[in-house]
């Protein structure tokens, strides 16, 4: 099996790139971001205190994650109920970003991961793939862009869908994750001592896809 690792902070693209690209590779793409959120959203309805360890791991045994493909796509399914829709919330990211921070809660999920890489050729996104969870990987990117930038990206995501959005506010948050993720003990942000790390500050987005995907045609082993 190949795979495929991309890594990187919020809003650099990961998403929307490794979906390109596993479709043109016809790979599956496993968004791990989305199982960190399933937790975080676990925890909040559970009225779990999300910046408390302890309160967090007592949750897990509660918690049954899988993901499912259909035409491509990922579905998350948390204890038998698809919440695709409702992990994509601001609420839901600050929570994930929490709880992503406790180490039980990154062993717990960690099977899920690996067991994905081992039964498909996989692209998988996340923070940690190509340092932990996938450190043997056949390809490591790092994808990034300013924080300027990312933001506006996600600010203009949010006005698309209607939602609305304070664009300081995006930048605020969007900075305060990239600090916690890459500052955390555990797993922090960084990249892989192998990986390509690519900047898409200033490239419209065919622009990156075309970029990384003649990495993968000149990188893939
Ligand atoms: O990628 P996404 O923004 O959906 O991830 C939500 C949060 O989950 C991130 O801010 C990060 O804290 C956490 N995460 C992680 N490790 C991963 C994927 C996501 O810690 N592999």
């Amino acid at each position: 099996m190949k795979a495929i690792a991309i890594d990187g902070p919020s809003g650099a693209g990961k998403s929307t790139m490794a979906r390109k690209l596993a479709e043109k590779l016809g790979f599956i793409y496993v968004d791990t971001g989305a199982l960190y959120r399933a937790i975080g959203l676990f925890a909040l309805s559970v009225g779990a205190n999300i910046y408390e360890p302890a309160s967090v791991s007592g949750i897990l045994a509660g918690i049954d994650i899988s993901l499912k493909y259909s035409d491509g796509q990922q579905q998350v399914v948390l204890n038998g109920k698809d919440v695709s829709g409702e992990i994509r919330s601001e609420a839901v990211s600050m929570a994930a970003s929490a709880v992503s921070a406790i180490p039980r809660v990154r062993e717990f999920l960690l099977d899920t991961q690996r067991k994905l890489a081992r039964e498909n050729n996989v692209i998988m996104d996340g923070r940690d793939i190509g340092t932990v969870v996938l450190p043997d990987a056949d390809l490591k990117i790092f994808l990034t862009a300013s924080p300027e930038e990312r933001a506006n990206r996600r600010y203009n995501q949010l006005i698309k869908k209607g939602v609305s959005a304070n664009y300081d506010a995006v930048l605020k948050d969007l900075e305060k994750r990239d600090y916690d993720d890459s500052n955390r003990e555990i797993c922090p942000l960084k990249p892989a001592e192998d990986s390509i790390i690519v900047d898409t500050t200033g490239n419209e987005l065919e622009e990156s896809v075309e970029l990384l995907f003649n990495i993968v045609k000149e990188n893939l082993k």
